[in-house]
């Protein structure tokens, strides 16, 4: 069942997390889900490529077809393999959908213009770094954004077509699924898939295990919210990250505790008065340097200095 872009990791009864090779350019996590009469797949990875590998997976562990994708969010880590599921039926919450949408058809000359100056500058970032596990990471990166620049002339946006706003239900033979979102926190929209009968919850990238999380044009202060509303509301006994491997509910704290720290430090730094620049030289925050995907908390200390730098200039 394992392949070069992902592992295949039971989390329960009925339930796999597809977890993402590093480097290998699936990038994120996918879950299959058997509900007796019918299967599910929650995200589709990175590249089509791994996309086409998920459903075959999905296939062979279920023997059936995949009746439904779930998009968690409209990261394209999440949804770039979309294409190759087009026998199946979309899910995402309305706004998903609606984002998707507007991003259009795929713009190949952009895309891969845009990822051109990612390379260049994790290129750029790898030249300073002399810590084995950041220049490990940053070669996985910089695999990943290759990858998906090859990919992008084939690539084509799959737009899901059934929507929902907090909660959608789907009830099959064996088990039910919910498929809920409280908002966004990691993207604009954020959905998870719960699955009472196994006490399992397929989070997309709003908890992840031993990574980063990307802050970035999401919301730390609702995420924390949604996560503290996750652990009151669903009794959670395994995780399926968006990021990691498959893990138990404490993974939810970890996030955060994680948010928290970070928001804590980044206006810490703020309040110094000094450079970015002399911040970022302080590397990843205390106590998550061995995390993986670490040049995120980068992209992440930048995102939000400058979005505090702002608010306090108001
Ligand atoms: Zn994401």
């Amino acid at each position: 069942m394992n392949n070069e872009y992902f592992t295949i990791q039971q989390a329960s009864e009925g339930i796999w997390g597809a977890i993402s090779v590093p480097g290998s350019g699936s990038l994120g996590n996918a879950a299959i889900i058997d509900l007796g009469d019918l299967t599910v797949v929650v995200d589709t990875t990175n590249l089509p490529h791994s996309g086409i590998l998920l459903r075959h997976t999905a296939e062979q562990l279920t023997n059936k077809p995949v009746k439904y994708v779930v998009n968690t969010h409209f990261h394209g880590d999440h949804v770039n393999g979309n294409q190759e599921f087009m026998k199946s039926e979309f899910i995402s919450t309305v706004w998903t959908r609606d984002l998707l949408s507007d991003m259009g058809e795929v713009n190949i000359d952009l895309m891969q213009e845009n990822i051109q100056k990612i390379i260049t500058s994790l290129n750029h970032v790898r030249s300073k770094q002399i810590d084995p596990h950041m220049l490990t990471e940053i070669d996985y990166d910089l695999s990943v954004q290759r990858a998906l620049y090859d990919a992008i002339p084939s690539l084509s946006r799959v737009i899901p077509t059934i929507t929902f706003d907090d909660k959608l239900v789907i009830q099959g033979t064996k088990r039910t699924i919910e498929v809920l979102s409280y908002g966004g926190g990691h993207s604009l929209s954020d959905a998870v898939v719960y699955v009472p009968e196994e006490q399992t919850l397929i989070a997309g990238d709003l908890i992840s295990t031993k990574t980063i999380p990307v802050i970035p044009y999401g919301n730390p202060y609702a995420w924390i919210r949604i996560l503290k509303r996750i652990q009151k509301d669903l009794k959670v006994d395994t995780v399926i990250p968006g990021h990691g491997d498959v893990s138990n509910s404490d993974r939810i704290t970890d996030v955060i505790h994680f948010l928290e720290k970070t928001i804590t430090y980044v206006s810490g730094a703020v309040k110094s008065g000094k450079s970015e620049s002399y911040w970022l030289e302080q590397g990843v925050l205390k106590g998550y340097e061995d995390w993986n995907l670490p040049q995120y908390f980068r992209w992440n200390f930048r995102w939000l200095f400058n979005s505090m730098l702002v608010q306090n200039n108001r």
